[in-house]
């Protein structure tokens, strides 16, 4: 028999597909029994009017079989089946779906493109990935004559005519030796081809069957076990997310959750939609009851399980979800979209895009929905990824920021639980300019800082933020509502009257040449020394002076290569109706040894509350012991 030649573009594919070291292999199955759907396809389609066909719905399957000696596996469908030219055409030239655009300059292959045509399949040739000889034995519907395609890679393949009882395919894999690196005689188990068949072809609309064997007690010898053999459908064939909502009960979204995605909660919210248009899809969309152990780290990947038809095309396609929601979990199956699709193609996709954009806008809803209508859920979703909506704020200029700013709270000092921005200003009495708030470890902490409570005395709520990209996301909003955000932290802050104002100017102006002598004593330490009425009822409070804030100090000086460099402004705030102040002037008049070592205890003092480390810890010990 004449052997022919693979098409020249065929057999360059072909060469990689046999010598690739890609470790994806296994998805040569997904390939095999994707053609072997679409042939089912197309005998199905053909009995829906002729009914010489003889065949029913439910009399269709995918047969999958193993030979463990012969080291073979047979994927077997009783659909259109092919001719002699069919196999020829068909099998002997490149797919013309996607793999096509690959071809164009497979020349300078590498590793990458490898990874490419693993990752979306190049169909048929795939088989090659596994196998050292394939046979294709086929009977097209309506022909007498069956033939067999064999072909043991790149120096050609043969076809002849051969027995065949009914139209359909048999695909035979003559799987390679076992190597160091590749066990293919995996591939020979029952349950490794049941694990590929759920994770990649698990929604096929026909049956897939095997022939398993399970272990079950022996009815005759009491506590023994026998080998049982039956054969098994196992794929669920119909997806969950193309039944009617109607139809589904909230357990069976959960449960299907809890298995797709390794989940041991249930989900906290579950998004299930279709839209037909532009691009018809369906997606189903839950956000998670908690984070992944990874999800605030480098290694974390968001993306959406990406089906067409039924058949999954990519584990994680990221372009389907923006980052400020990149907790959410789940799938989109799109009929529009083609399986041979390669990974920068889709990244691309206007498709994509439009499908990305409705998912966008379906989260918000039901983020909106939820804040509304179960402030508890809303809450319990807002402790766990509310940080992620702060970034999203940030991130990109501000480019959400006014699409994210009615998700985000804050815990309040006054209420202890979380309000929103709006319902901050709601509650905002009379006379209040600007939404105060001040940064910390917690908010107990926060609560206990003397400048909250000098604002709390005024009737002012403050916003407690505990978490390091709070203050970086209120300065990317800038405002809401037309109220600014004030850091009570800050030198600046202003909330007292005006007579209060004139008083405490004043007594600044009469006392300069004592707190600028005070000021002298720390050195580089603070920018000023000063009279305040922002520390309530305790002597001393720290504030920042300049653009940084002491907590934005704080979490930059943690980022690597920045240790430490990061330096607020500090100003020195001493309550002017405390007795120390008096005691001050005091020893201004009569002993500056001591006014010295009591400025050097109120700074200290000062950076304890506020939650800065001591440079000299020893030192403030060994004066308060002094005192004693
Ligand atoms: P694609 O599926 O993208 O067309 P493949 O390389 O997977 O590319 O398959 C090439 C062609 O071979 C298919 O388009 C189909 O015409 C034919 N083919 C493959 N497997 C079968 C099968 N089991 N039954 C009938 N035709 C098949
Ligand atoms: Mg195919």
């Amino acid at each position: 028999m004449r052997k022919k030649q693979f098409k020249a573009e065929s057999k360059k594919l072909l060469d990689m597909m046999i010598n690739s070291i890609y470790t994806n292999r296994e998805i040569f199955m997904r390939e095999l029994i994707s053609n072997a759907s679409d042939a089912i396809d197309k005998l199905y389609f053909k009995s829906l009017t002729d009914s010489s066909v003889g065949l029913a719905k439910d009399d269709f399957e995918i047969f999958l079989s193993v030979d463990k000696d012969a080291r073979t596996i047979t994927v077997s469908d009783n659909g259109i089946g092919m001719t002699q030219s069919e196999l020829e055409d068909n099998l002997g030239t490149i797919a013309k779906s996607g793999s096509l655009d690959f071809k164009e300059d497979n020349e300078n292959a590498d590793e990458n493109d490898i990874e490419v045509i693993g990752q979306f399949g190049v169909g048929f040739y795939s088989s090659f990935m596994v196998a050292k000889k394939v046979e294709v034995v086929s009977k097209a519907y309506g022909e007498d004559t069956a033939h067999k395609w064999t072909s043991e890679g790149a120096d050609g393949y043969t076809i002849e005519e051969c027995e065949k009882e009914n139209a359909g395919t048999d695909i035979i894999l003559y799987l390679k030796d076992d190597s160091e690196n590749e066990s293919y005689s995996t591939y020979l188990e029952s349950y490794t081809l049941s694990e590929l068949v759920k994770k990649y072809s698990d929604y096929i609309r026909y049956p897939i069957k095997t022939e398993m064997t399970h272990s079950v007690p022996d009815e005759e010898k009491e506590g023994e076990y026998k080998e049982e053999t039956a054969v098994e459908t196992l794929n669920s064939m119909v997806p969950l997310w193309r039944k009617n909502k109607s139809e589904i009960k909230s357990e069976e979204y959960d449960e299907y959750y809890k298995n797709k995605f390794y989940d041991y909660e249930s989900p906290l919210s579950v998004i299930h939609f279709k839209t037909e248009g532009q691009v018809t899809f369906d997606a189903l969309i839950y956000i998670p009851a908690k984070a992944p152990y990874d999800y605030y780290s480098k290694e974390y990947e968001k993306g959406l399980q990406l089906y067409t038809n039924g058949v999954l095309i990519t584990e994680k396609c990221s372009a389907l979800v923006a980052d400020c929601f990149s907790f959410v979990k789940g799938i989109v199956d799109s009929a529009d979209l083609n399986l041979n699709i390669s990974r920068e193609t889709l990244q691309d996709d206007y498709r994509l895009k439009i499908i990305a954009k409705a998912i966008d806008k379906k989260i918000k809803n039901e983020l909106k929905k939820m804040l509304t209508s179960d402030r508890e859920k809303y809450e319990k979703f807002f402790s766990t990824f509310g940080v992620q909506l702060k970034w999203g704020i940030y991130a990109n200029y501000g480019a959400e920021k006014e699409q994210l700013q009615d998700f985000i709270m804050f815990k309040s000092a006054a209420l202890d639980k979380y309000v929103t921005l709006k319902e901050y200003i709601e509650a905002m009495p009379d006379g209040q300019k600007d939404i105060y708030y001040a940064g910390g470890e917690s908010p107990e902490k926060i609560k206990l800082l003397p400048q909250t409570e000098a604002v709390r005395a005024k009737g002012y709520d403050v916003l407690c933020f505990t978490d390091d990209v709070d203050e970086f996301a209120i300065q990317m909003l800038m405002e809401y509502d037309g109220k600014k955000f004030a850091n009570i932290c800050k030198d600046e802050l202003d909330i007292a009257s005006e007579d209060e104002k004139k008083e405490l100017s004043d007594k600044n102006e009469s006392a300069k040449e004592m707190l600028d002598e005070m000021k002298s004593y720390l050195g580089d330490e603070v920018s000023a020394v000063k009279f305040s009425n922002s520390v309530a009822g305790h002597a001393v409070g720290l504030s920042a002076g300049g653009y940084m804030s002491l907590e934005m100090a704080k979490v930059l000086n943690q980022m690597p290569g920045s240790e430490g460099k990061m330096k607020a402004e500090l100003v020195l705030e001493i309550n002017a109706q405390h007795p120390i102040a008096e005691k001050l002037f005091g020893l201004f008049a009569a002993d500056k040894e001591k006014l010295k070592n009591y400025t050097k205890l109120l700074y200290n003092e000062a950076r304890l509350i506020s939650g800065l480390q001591l440079d000299n810890p020893t030192e403030f010990a060994d004066m308060i012991t002094a005192l004693m």
